[in-house]
C-alpha cells in the first residue's frame, strides 16, 4: 500500500501553492515505485525509504515551483539529473515545460529515460558533459532557466550552468545546509562570467535548513568559458 494517499499529497505539496491532480499523485507514485525498484539493481540515491523520498526528493525538488511561477520559463535544463532531480517532479508538476534532463553518466540518463517514457513526461535526455555541450551552437544560451541540485561547488556551477542560459535567463542552484557563500563562492563566478550577483532563498525542509541559490543573467556569457573541465577544477574562478 502507498505510504502517501492522494490527500496526504495534496497537503505537502500545498505548502508551496501547488495544487496536484489525482493524475500527477499517480505519476510521483509511480516514479516512486521505480526508484525504490531501481535502487534494489543500482544505488541511484541513497534515500530509499517511501516516506524520505517524498519528502527530501519531490517536495525538496517542488521548492522550485514559485520560481516556475514567477519566471513562466518555457525550456529547463537540469543540469547533473542523476536519477531525475529535481527535473522530474518538475516535469510532472509543470508539464507544459520543455525539460531537458542532462547527465554525463549513461547509466543515470537510461533509467531517466525509462521514467519519462513510463509516466509519459515531456522531457528530454541530453547525455554528455556539461562543460562540452555548452559549446555546442545547438545548447549555448538556449534555455530558458537551468537547475541544478547536488552536483558540484557554486564557482564551478556557475562556469557549467550560465552558458547555457539565453539572455534574461535563471540560475537555479540547490544547496543544503552546510551551505558556505566564502567556500561555494557563487559571486565570484557570477561575476566573472558577467552574470548578476547570487540571491539566496532560505528554506526549511522539514528539520533541514536549506538554499536556493539563484543567478540572472542580462548579458551573453564571454565566449571562453566554460574553460577545460581539468582548468575549471584547478583554477576556480
Ligand atoms: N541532481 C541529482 C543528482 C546529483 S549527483 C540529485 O539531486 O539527486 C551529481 C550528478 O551530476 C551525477 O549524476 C554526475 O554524473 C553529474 N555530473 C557531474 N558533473 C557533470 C558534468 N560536468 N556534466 C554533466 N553531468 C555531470
Amino acid at each position: 500500500m502507498a505510504v502517501f494517499d492522494y490527500n496526504r499529497c495534496k497537503t505537502l505539496f500545498s505548502r508551496y501553492q501547488i495544487s496536484i491532480t489525482e493524475e500527477q499523485f499517480a505519476k510521483f507514485s509511480h516514479f516512486q515505485q521505480m526508484m525504490t525498484e531501481e535502487s534494489s539493481r543500482q544505488n541511484v540515491s541513497a534515500v530509499n525509504h517511501p516516506e524520505e523520498i517524498w519528502i527530501r526528493h519531490f517536495l525538496d525538488s517542488a521548492y522550485l515551483s514559485s520560481l516556475i511561477f514567477e519566471k513562466k520559463p518555457h525550456t529547463v535544463l537540469d543540469l547533473g539529473t542523476g536519477g531525475g532531480f529535481p527535473g522530474i517532479p518538475l516535469a510532472i508538476l509543470f508539464p507544459e515545460l520543455t525539460i531537458t534532463l542532462l547527465d554525463s553518466e549513461e547509466r543515470k540518463l537510461e533509467y531517466c529515460s525509462r521514467v519519462v517514457k513510463a509516466l509519459d513526461l515531456h522531457a528530454k535526455c541530453l547525455c554528455g558533459r556539461a562543460e562540452e555541450l555548452s559549446k555546442q551552437a545547438r545548447y549555448r544560451e538556449q534555455f530558458d532557466m537551468v537547475t541544478s541540485r547536488a552536483v558540484a561547488n557554486g564557482s564551478m556551477l556557475c562556469e557549467l550552468a550560465i552558458p547555457f542560459l539565453k539572455v534574461g535567463g535563471t540560475f537555479a542552484a540547490f544547496k543544503g545546509s552546510g551551505y558556505d557563500p566564502a567556500v561555494e563562492r557563487f559571486a565570484e563566478a557570477s561575476a566573472a562570467l558577467s552574470a548578476n550577483p547570487p540571491v539566496v532563498l532560505d528554506y526549511q525542509l522539514e528539520e533541514v535548513h536549506k538554499h536556493l541559490i539563484l543567478i540572472e543573467k542580462d548579458v551573453p556569457t564571454p565566449p571562453q568559458y566554460p574553460r577545460r573541465f581539468a582548468k575549471i577544477k584547478r583554477s576556480p574562478l
